[in-house]
């Protein structure tokens, strides 16, 4: 592996993690890549969102969610008086699998520390999981259907965080009941930062 986990874990800014995956080569993607997509936003966001890979579009751009599922959720971070410049977004890979196929296993254990680096160097309170990829990555035995919108609180991943499970803007997309689901869930958000902000003071 031309770059490795102890490099990634010593990265001391977002920048260096984005340096990092311009010359990763630790799965195939890099092959077939356009752009990296490392993660865009405020370095120091109490929420970041954590999607599934690029698409067709932010491969282009080299920016997560600026497809359709991007104009979806910039909507519904409107409905809640959020920009993405109040957040962190990134996804769980940085190259886009050809065609949008899902992530193998083995290109998401291969990009993993690059996320974890990113958590550790942003520390946000809460973190919203966009579909069951990003989810099944820190908590595999949970199922989106069962628990998508139950925010909970786990120190598994080294601090107190509140994470929330979401489906997919790009699955919700065409699909009313889910989009209706989606949106509801979405909504909870600020009473979410609101109980934070109240247990800071
Ligand atoms: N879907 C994702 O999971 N991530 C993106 O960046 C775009 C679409």
């Amino acid at each position: 592996m031309n770059v490795t986990e102890e490099e990634i874990s010593r990265a001391s800014s977002l920048t260096e993690v984005a340096e990092l995956v311009g010359k990763c080569e630790r799965c195939s993607l890099y092959q077939t890549k356009t752009k990296d997509v490392v993660g865009i936003g405020n370095k120091d966001a109490d929420i970041m969102f954590i999607g599934e890979a690029p698409g067709k579009s932010e491969d282009e751009q080299g920016e997560p969610f600026v497809g359709a599922a991007g104009k979806f959720l910039n909507e519904m971070l409107a409905g809640i008086n959020l920009k993405r410049e109040d957040i962190y977004i990134a996804n769980v890979l940085k190259h886009r699998p050809p065609s949008n196929r899902d992530p193998l296993p083995e290109e998401a254990e291969a990009c993993w520390p690059y996320l974890r680096r990113q958590i550790e160097l942003i520390n946000p309170k809460v973190i919203v999981f966009l579909g069951r990829h990003a989810m099944n990555r820190f908590f595999p035995v949970l199922k989106i259907s069962e628990n998508h919108g139950n925010a909970f609180r786990s120190e598994k991943w080294g601090r107190d965080q509140v994470f929330l499970a979401l489906y997919h803007p790009a699955a919700a997309l065409y699909n009313g009941g889910m989009r209706e689901t989606l949106i509801k869930d979405f909504n909870k958000i600020p009473k979410i930062l609101e109980k934070l902000e109240k247990e800071r003071n």
